[in-house]
């Protein structure tokens, strides 16, 4: 049955693979995006598809539509850009969270939240299990972030409990692969830019840090599997690839997929760097039948091709 959807934030580099799958699966797909990091380009493929629709709005501003489901992605996702203007990031987490929930209530729709690892700062148990309740600076530099992201999470439940609004809740691991921006700074579309360029790699600290990366098919396949589970389950759940990687590593693999010649030089590491993240996706595989498929080389092959078209 065709469904119609609301992505908030799907114009993001998540987004709009998601508004392309939904689109692909017989849905209607309403992409709302105020564009901060997002852009018309990562969806203008889909914009001569007559069940598509592209709406520029805010999130952190009421928004009124009749929709089955709502996938809430809207957020700077990136540390460069979630921290340009931090207030705005956690007034996006937050008015985001309770328009979205606001609307669910009223339209009786499913909604789901792209939480994050975030919420477990840098970590002390390992790997994350969802039941950890995190080890977060409140006020430090991430804070706008985690925090925001936190503060979104009680909100879905909040509103579960009280209102009954259908939720699920997905705690995204590091997610990498084709229309991530060249410039926001994450890790992975960073060394790859570098490479092609044969630029110096930059890694903050010695590399020893570690995080746990999927490739975006992967993750997509997770989240539309999680909006599919029945109503009595909430999350939230961790979705990620648990193959662990120090940072050090990527930059070698990397390197060496591109045959580059760039040199690995060292940086800061930035205040409240987690030093170690990994997923345990036990409940995804019993509740979701999920796991991920594709390994780091075989997604940082691709990834690699779509930056040399873009760069
Ligand atoms: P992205 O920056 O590419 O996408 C975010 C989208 O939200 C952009 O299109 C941006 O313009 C839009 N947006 C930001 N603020 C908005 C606002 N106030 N109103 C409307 N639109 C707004 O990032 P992404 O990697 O695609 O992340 C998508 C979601 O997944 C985010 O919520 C992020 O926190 C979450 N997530 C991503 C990862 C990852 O590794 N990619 C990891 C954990 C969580
Ligand atoms: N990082 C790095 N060099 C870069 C960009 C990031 O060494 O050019 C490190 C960063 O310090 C962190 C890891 O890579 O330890 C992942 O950073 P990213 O910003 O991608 O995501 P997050 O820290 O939110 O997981």
């Amino acid at each position: 049955m065709k469904k119609r959807i609301l992505v908030t934030g799907g114009a993001g580099f998540l987004g709009s693979h998601l508004c392309e799958r939904l689109l692909n699966e017989g849905n209607e797909v309403i992409c709302l995006d105020n564009f901060f990091t997002g852009s018309k380009q990562n969806v203008i493929h889909l914009i001569d598809n007559p069940y598509f629709e592209m709406i520029r709005h805010d999130v952190t501003m009421p928004f009124f539509i009749e929709v089955d489901e709502i996938y809430n992605l809207a957020c700077p996702a990136s540390p460069i850009h979630y921290q340009y203007n931090a207030i705005k990031t956690i007034k996006t987490s937050v008015m985001g969270a309770i328009n979205m929930l606001g609307l669910a209530k009223r339209v009786k729709a499913k909604v789901l939240q792209a939480s994050t690892s975030e919420v477990y700062g840098d970590p002390e148990i390992h790997p994350q299990t969802e039941d950890y309740w995190g080890h977060v600076n409140p006020i430090g530099l991430r804070s706008c972030y985690d925090e925001g992201k936190r503060c979104a999470e009680s909100l879905f439940f909040n509103y579960h409990r009280q209102n009954d609004v259908r939720i699920k809740v997905m705690r995204i691991f590091n997610t990498y692969g084709p229309r991530m921006d060249p410039n926001d700074g994450r890790v992975v579309s960073n060394f790859i830019v570098q490479a092609l360029k044969n630029e110096d790699i930059t890694i903050y600290g010695d590399g020893s840090q570690t995080r746990s990366f999927c490739y975006v098919d992967d993750l997509l396949e997770g989240m539309v599997r999680l909006m599919n589970t029945p109503d009595a389950f909430t999350g939230p759940v961790n979705i990620g690839n648990p193959g662990e990687f120090t940072i050090l590593e990527l930059a070698q693999n990397v390197i060496e997929l591109t045959n580059s010649k760039s040199k690995i030089i060292n940086q800061p590491l930035p205040a409240d760097d987690p030093m170690q993240r990994q997923p345990d996706i036990t409940i995804a595989k019993k509740e979701l039948g999920w796991e991920p498929k594709i390994p780091l080389q075989e997604g940082l092959i691709k990834t690699i091709e779509y930056f040399k078209s873009v760069i």
